[in-house]
């Protein structure tokens, strides 16, 4: 069945990973593939995230790779799609990164991608996608990503994805009053100031901050436990938080 493109669209965030800075047993860590009605967008590939993909589309079907930075559960598993991309999709995929990572990689020189090298300056369109792209306030160079569909890009109809980030970024960069906010919130407000990360509470007030309509809070480190987590964003937020999860789907 064909699907109609419009401005009432689906558009849809699927949750590939979101453990934080390592995957879990059983989990992955972060990836995420964000889809409108004509365009699927792999965002970050950390370990576990391929094999998620595989899931829930064809290879043949990706359009493009974003990745946000250097760290390797943000992007591990380009390794395998580096192996699995010529044999399912037969022309370089577009891959788009800040500089470093490419020189990470075994298969830098696979023509599997077309490498791309992204700043914060940068603006990119894959399919009907729009994207932007802020520098947060984490270690290695660090973009968080703006996405837009065409003709809907008020703040309420976008979607934000924070990437790594501690408290001295953000959202307001891309507008006030965001729609969909996928947060990194790794630990509880105990480790506040120790990792260049956001403690739930720290997601949560910087969303109500923003007037993010829909907070989904991601990156959770296996060792916090997830009521707690989303208790605490939610307690910041005056309302209730989403959490990300393995294979859950969010529209936005
Ligand atoms: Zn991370
Ligand atoms: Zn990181």
């Amino acid at each position: 069945m064909a699907t109609v493109a419009g401005p009432d669209a689906v558009r849809t965030l699927t949750v590939l990973g979101c453990d934080g800075s390592f995957p879990a047993a059983g989990g992955a860590a972060s990836g995420y593939l964000v889809q409108s009605a004509t365009t699927s967008l792999l965002l970050d590939a950390g370990s576990g995230t391929f094999a998620n993909l595989q899931r829930v589309l064809a290879v043949a079907s990706l359009d493009a790779v974003v990745l946000t930075h250097e760290h390797p559960d943000h992007w591990a598993d380009i390794e395998s799609l580096a192996v699995a991309g010529p044999i399912y999709k037969g022309e370089p995929i577009p891959l788009y990164c800040p500089a470093g990572i490419r020189d990470r990689s075994y298969f830098k020189h696979t023509a599997a991608f077309d490498w791309r090298t992204i700043t914060a300056a940068s603006g990119v369109t894959v399919g009907d996608l729009r994207l932007r792209f802020s520098r947060t306030d984490h270690g290695p160079e660090t973009l968080a990503v703006c996405i837009a569909t065409e003709g809907r890009e008020d703040p309420d109809d976008l979607f934000v994805y924070s990437a790594d980030t501690g408290p001295n970024w953000s959202p307001d960069v891309f507008g006030k009053g965001i729609g969909t906010f996928l947060c990194e919130a790794t630990h509880l407000r105990d480790l506040e100031g120790t990792f260049q990360h956001l403690s739930g509470h720290q997601a949560g007030a910087m969303a109500k901050e923003n007037g993010v309509r829909t907070l989904i809070c991601t990156h959770r480190s296996p060792t916090v436990p997830a009521d707690a987590l989303v208790e605490e964003a939610s307690a910041a937020l005056g309302r209730e938080a989403s959490q990300a999860a393995m294979g859950k789907v969010f529209e936005w």
